[in-house]
């Protein structure tokens, strides 16, 4: 049994990978601000005496004796984490130093949740891990997607350094139960637009693309990656190839609700990405990891969740 440290997690991703780990028989520390994330999410988890939850910053220095640690914390979605920028910043830089250093006394690996943002938008396609990038560093997306290149940097200089043990997964869009409804992103804004009869907001033309991966498929991944070989730093794209058009996925929430919803198009954000798909070739032969879920499988299970809080009047 090893006592494993989860930032982030009561959020949507960050709970889910507390209940993986504890299903194998390990001890979770959740450690989470509750910015983004929610005590709903992991509620289910406080009876269980072999796991925890800490409320707490990780700008500021983390104390406790783990065995791995997860960094998820730091707000994913567009809305929120253009609404304090410095703070998204703060989060992605001081947070991981102030969780390497941890790793390091401890001489713990560390896996960093890092994005598909870091490629910005994309002028390479599919994306492979040895490109660089195309980020607009003073855009309203730059708090995140610098703010994690940053983290990536710190990682590889602690590694370099000081032999920090690291792992950068680079997460492409992923989906599924407990995004908060107001969340902001595509998926859960679509159902939940769908299973009301609102309109379903575009932005753009909605021809710009993106590989939707369910959240239990990244979740082993994740687990995965952090259980590799110590000379696995990454980074590792860790997605599901399937790439659709943000008109498809509106098509496809609305066959699967039965809804009489209207498309509806505004305009699309500053620096939004046209085009998103990951090369998964590394995680497959470094890992063994392949995403299973197709599409229509997790937007099922993602629509009876939302169908379920609808019941509940928590939507
Ligand atoms: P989320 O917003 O649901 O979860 C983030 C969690 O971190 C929340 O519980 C929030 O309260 C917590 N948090 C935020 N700032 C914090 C701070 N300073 N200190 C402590 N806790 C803090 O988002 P998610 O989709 O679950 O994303 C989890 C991680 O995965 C994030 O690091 C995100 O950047 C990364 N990621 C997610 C996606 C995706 O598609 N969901 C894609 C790429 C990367
Ligand atoms: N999007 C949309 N309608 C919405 C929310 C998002 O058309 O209600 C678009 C958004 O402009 C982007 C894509 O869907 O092109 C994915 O957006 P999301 O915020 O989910 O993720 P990200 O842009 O960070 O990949």
């Amino acid at each position: 049994m090893k006592r494993i440290l989860v930032t982030g997690g009561a959020g949507f991703i960050g709970s889910h990978l507390c209940e993986y780990i504890l299903e194998q028989g390990n001890e979770v520390i959740a450690l989470d601000n509750f910015f983004t994330g929610s005590k709903r999410n992991v509620v289910h988890l406080l009876s269980n005496p072999y796991f925890e939850l800490v409320r707490q910053d990780i700008i500021m220095p983390v104390f406790m004796e783990v065995d791995q640690i997860y960094n998820l914390a730091c707000p994913a979605s567009p809305i929120h984490y253009q609404q304090n920028a410095i703070k998204t910043i703060k989060t992605s830089v001081m947070g991981s130093i102030n969780l390497l250093g941890l790793a390091k006394r401890l001489n713990a690996p560390i896996l960093q949740a890092s994005t598909s943002e870091v490629y910005g938008d994309p002028e390479v396609h599919p994306q492979t891990e040895e490109y660089w990038g195309n980020v607009n560093p003073l855009g309203p997306r730059s708090c995140y997607d610098e703010g994690k290149r940053c983290a990536e940097s710190l990682f590889v200089n602690y590694h370099e350094q000081n032999n920090v043990k690291i792992k950068i997964a680079r997460i492409f869009n992923t989906y599924g139960p407990r995004m908060m409804p107001n969340d902001g992103r595509v998926v859960s804004n679509f159902i939940i637009q769908a299973l009301k009869n609102e309109d379903i907001t575009i932005y753009g033309d909605g021809k710009q693309t993106r590989s939707f991966q369910y959240v239990d498929d990244l979740v082993v991944g994740l687990v995965k990656m952090m259980n590799s070989d110590d000379s696995v730093t990454g980074p590792i794209n860790i997605g599901n190839g399937n790439e659709f058009s943000i008109i498809e996925l509106a098509q496809r929430v609305i066959a699967l609700t039965g809804s009489s919803s209207a498309l509806k198009f505004l305009p699309l954000p500053t620096d939004d990405p046209i085009q998103r798909q990951p090369d998964t070739r590394k995680a497959q032969e470094i890992l063994g990891w392949e995403a299973e879920i197709q599409l229509e499988q997790g937007l099922r299970k993602t629509i009876a969740y939302y169908q379920q809080m609808q019941q509940d009047g928590l939507l």
